[in-house]
């Protein structure tokens, strides 16, 4: 059964109000394509309502701002408690609005989300600055403090956890924010900005307004009252957020963009791992991942052994409905970006790649598109160079250390890649030569909030997660005393 969706207007100020246009759309669920809610429209007047009510919530002698850091990391607890109290919930509203399969949101709230929020939320009051001897009787400390009014900026493929990463961040650092999900998930935003308001948050200090790019996305990132823009989303729309948070104020920008990350397996690598692992990365969440592998670089020696098992491993998903706990494969997110992944693959054909298995439509309703295996791919061909944000999994061979290398390189995106391997110094030579911002030796997609995250490239600038995940949303400042 569908859940209940409690939430549909926007939060502002830590009231929920409808947009000043009285704008509302829809939003659907990807396994069949049904409406399952409509929500209120943000736009220009609506982002302004928040971004004020943010910048009111900042103001130096308001309650966030005179609150201790450990009383920002008790209240980021107890937010965590309660996202922990409600997994089968918000992991339903995943499910059945982002069509990620219930059994794998649930095991993420459990094991990521929650952590997640704990670990970002203990990095509040461990924000330090240094000492610095000068000359003679004069030091300098210094100070590092929240950066102001962020807007942050989320896609559709994990809003949950995504929402998670940049806001807890942000608000272990002391910063005010207004966060624009993206429209095709506009639901789990909601839900968690009830929790954090029942955790006792103050009001203004998180907004959530729902809304389109252009429109409340604009508006955000021209607003000259927003200090910093944290974005994670395609690469098309990270250089337009760039240009925009230059042209009012001098915006600080975060922007964790696409991919088009390769795995590497080695003659030597044990296929046993190395096969099911090159279909887990490419195949879960439908390859719907920034860091999906979707070119898999195999060595020569081992190229047909591993194709008969990437087939065999694509054949054997269990595709449908993404509530039901068998199921491997659900739908893709929308009808755009389901045409849009049919497309590559007729463009792979067109070019001359062979399909071995997969291609089509599954079914005639929702976006369900079978697990795709290419292989005969050339690295000139469009689907060895261009993100899919699909499950297909293009197989190229090589035959050298050094070869591989520089065609793993040869790409504008840095994000990830990975190598299977029994020789240490190979993986060695493979990661230190990798213009990448995460290497994964005989593993992928492993993460945790521990791990910085970023990219090299065009596929990112500046860093998610680890020690250093609030210094994005934080200044410095330099003070100099003479005693
Ligand atoms: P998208 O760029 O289309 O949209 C992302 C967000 O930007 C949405 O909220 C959208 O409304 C908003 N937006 C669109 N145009 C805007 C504009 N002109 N100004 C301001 N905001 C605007 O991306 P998507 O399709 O939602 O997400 C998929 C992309 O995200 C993929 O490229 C994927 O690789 C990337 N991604 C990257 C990471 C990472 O950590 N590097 C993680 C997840 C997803």
């Amino acid at each position: 059964m569908a859940p209940e969706i409690k939430y549909t207007k926007l939060f502002i100020d830590n009231k929920w109000v409808d947009a000043v246009s009285g704008k509302t759309f829809d939003t659907y669920n990807p396994h069949d394509g049904s409406v399952i809610a409509t929500v209120a429209e943000g736009d220009e007047a609506d982002i302004n309502l928040a971004v004020a009510a943010a910048k009111r919530a900042f103001h130096r002698n308001s309650e966030w701002r005179l609150m201790d850091a450990a009383q920002r990391w008790a209240i980021l607890d107890k937010f965590a408690d309660l996202v922990q109290r409600d997994t089968q919930y918000l992991a339903e509203l995943e499910c059945y609005n982002n069509g990620m399969l219930l059994s794998s949101a649930i095991l993420s709230l459990k094991y990521n989300v929650v952590e997640n929020i704990r670990y970002l939320a203990s990095l509040a009051d461990k924000i330090q600055g240094d000492t610095i001897p000068l000359s003679g009787e004069v030091f300098a400390y210094t100070l590092k403090q929240p950066i102001g009014v962020c807007g942050l900026i989320l896609p559709w493929n994990g809003p949950i956890l995504l929402f998670i990463v940049k806001v807890v961040a942000a608000l272990a650092a002391g910063c005010t924010v207004v966060v624009k999900p993206a429209e095709q998930t506009p639901l789990t935003a909601l839900a968690l900005a009830a929790l954090l308001q029942e955790a006792g948050l103050p009001a203004g200090v998180v907004n959530v307004v729902n809304g389109f790019g252009v429109g409340a996305g604009t508006t955000l990132t021209h607003h000259p009252d927003v200090a910093k823009i944290s974005f994670t989303g395609s690469l098309e729309v990270g250089k337009l957020i760039q240009q925009a948070a230059g042209a009012n104020n001098l915006k600080r920008v975060t922007l964790e963009l696409g991919g088009k990350s390769p795995l590497v397996i080695m003659d030597d690598a044990d296929l046993n791992a190395a096969i099911p692992y090159a279909a887990y990365s490419i195949f879960s969440h439908q390859g719907q991942m920034c860091i999906a592998a979707s070119r898999v670089y195999v060595q020569s020696g081992v190229y047909d052994k591993f194709v008969q098992g990437a087939v065999a491993m694509a054949k054997k998903r269990v595709i449908g409905n993404p509530t039901d706990p068998a199921t491997e494969h659900g739908p893709q997110i929308d009808a755009e970006m389901f045409n849009k992944v049919l497309g590559y693959i007729e463009a792979g054909k067109k070019e001359g790649a062979k399909v071995l298995t997969g291609g089509k439509r599954v079914g005639n309703t929702g976006y369900y598109i079978e697990p795709t295996v290419f292989v005969d791919v050339t690295d000139d061909m469009k689907i060895a160079k261009e993100e899919i944000f699909g499950p297909v999994q293009c197989i190229l061979k090589f035959d050298t250390l050094e070869e591989v290398i520089e065609r793993c390189n040869n790409t504008n995106y840095g994000l990830a890649a990975g190598i299977f391997t029994s020789n240490l110094n190979t993986a060695l030579q493979f990661s230190k030569h990798a213009e990448v911002g995460k290497v994964w030796i005989n593993t992928y997609l492993m993460m945790g909030p521990q791990a910085p995250s970023g990219g090299w490239k065009d596929s990112s600038i500046g860093i998610e997660n680890g020690l250093q995940a609030v210094d994005a949303f934080l200044e410095q400042k330099t003070v100099a005393i003479n005693l």
